[in-house]
């Protein structure tokens, strides 16, 4: 196996198990690794720290193991596995009649597992590589995941071809790496909190669904009794289907997809709720609302796509929150509520929160902060490796 030999000092994350080996710390490699090649990382004094996945780039290996355990055999992906769904279980979200059957199995550096991401549908499991390593060992990832779940299992399919690097001789198509017999979908009914969805994986966006907004979709349920609704950005309409649910009077979703729309009214019907309680607007979200009168709506929902992919465009997205949630928070009638959200990893909460504050404070309204909304237990974070936060949001009341 490839050595890795790290400069004097910079053992020290490794050692506080940071996950990640940039190349600027590598002193020395020993051996001609190919990429996605599981690799020993070593101190400049010789001792052992961890394994990894070697990748030509700035974050040079990814570990897998700081333990000196057999990351070569098939054991090791069986014991990630399952340690992963033990995580599930114990949040609840995994196990048998329960009134949620989607949740992320594997959520990379969270679960251990850098560049893996792995959403499971009622007994599909969608896969996205992140990292040359991971692509390559996605045969022997399927093969722990059908050990893992048996006969329970319906599918695995591979969706890596938008996420994995692209680098010569990885064939980034996406398709099934394995099938139940009998099995034939490309799309199939979840359950989440009781709630049904059309998940597609192989047309919709990312693995399908937005499973990370789970918990904050059920505390809209909460708020919305009696309420006319907006959801702005809805894909799917997981937010919509909560709040009709628990009994708004209305709920519009906006998204400039066409396919997420026909796929909110499929939803919206799948639950059963009279047609005249939704309308779907494919728009663009801010041209919506600036034609939106004032008053109309007492809850709305702003859940754009991540403003800042990079540090580069920090400041650009910051006034893009800025400017999208003063629009909302202008328009949301009094004693209305704002759920405003954030994805953008580079945009930490602090710095969110400022941007909503100035947005507030440009509309002149008094604005509350009821709630701070986060990821799910199914994304958690690794405490190493705080860089996996990335969700949040704020409950704002609108006077
Ligand atoms: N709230 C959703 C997830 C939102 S993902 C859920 O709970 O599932 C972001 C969505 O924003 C995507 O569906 C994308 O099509 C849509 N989108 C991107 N730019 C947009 C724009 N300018 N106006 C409206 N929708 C937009």
């Amino acid at each position: 196996m490839t050595k890795i030999i790290l400069k004097r000092g910079r053992d020290e994350s490794l050692r506080r198990f940071h996950p990640w080996v940039f190349s600027g710390a590598i002193a020395q490699i020993v051996g001609e690794p190919a990429e996605g090649d599981i690799v020993g990382v070593f101190s400049q004094e010789g001792d052992f720290l961890a394994y990894g996945h070697y990748q030509v780039g700035s974050i040079a290996v990814r570990i897998l193991s700081f333990s000196g355990e057999d990351v070569l055999g098939p054991d090791y992906w069986v014991n990630m596995v399952s340690r992963a769904l033990n995580v599930r279980v114990s949040a609840g979200l995994a196990g048998d009649g329960g009134s949620t059957n989607c949740y992320r199995l594997v959520h990379g550096e969270g679960d251990g597992l850098p560049g893996l991401i792995i959403d499971y549908y009622d007994g599909v499991c969608v896969l996205q590589a992140h990292s040359v390593g991971m692509f390559r060992a996605k045969g022997a990832i399927c093969e722990a995941l059908k050990k893992v779940y048996g006969d329970s299992l319906k599918a695995v399919y591979d969706k890596s071809s938008g996420t994995a690097p692209f680098k010569a001789g990885l064939e980034l198509v996406d398709g099934y790496l394995y099938k139940a017999p009998g099995f034939s979908d490309d799309e199939q009914i979840v359950l989440e909190n009781s709630n049904k969805f059309y998940v597609n994986w192989t047309e919709g966006q990312k693995t399908g669904f937005f499973l990370d907004q789970r918990d904050n979709r059920a505390l809209v349920g909460k708020y919305s009794s009696g309420r006319n609704v907006l959801n702005l950005f809805c894909y799917t309409g997981g937010f919509s289907v909560y709040a009709l649910a628990a009994g708004a009077v209305h709920c519009d979703s906006v998204d400039s997809s066409k396919k997420a729309i026909d796929m909110v009214e499929r939803n919206i019907a799948l639950n059963g709720f009279d047609p005249s309680l939704h309308t779907g607007y494919c728009a663009d979200a801010i041209d919506f609302l600036r034609d939106v009168p004032e008053d109309k709506y007492d809850l709305i929902i702003v859940d754009p796509p991540a403003f800042a992919k990079h540090r580069g465009v920090l400041n650009n997205a910051l006034r893009a929150y800025q400017r999208l949630n003063a629009a909302a928070i202008s328009k949301v009638a009094p004693g209305g509520l704002v759920f405003t959200f954030s994805c953008s990893q580079v945009v930490d909460k602090e710095a969110f929160a400022l941007a909503v504050f100035s947005a507030a404070a440009q509309t002149g309204r008094s604005v509350r902060i009821l709630d701070r909304l986060n990821q799910p237990a199914d994304h958690g974070v690794n405490i190493y490796h705080p860089e996996g936060e990335y969700l949040k949001g704020l409950l704002l009341y609108v006077e």
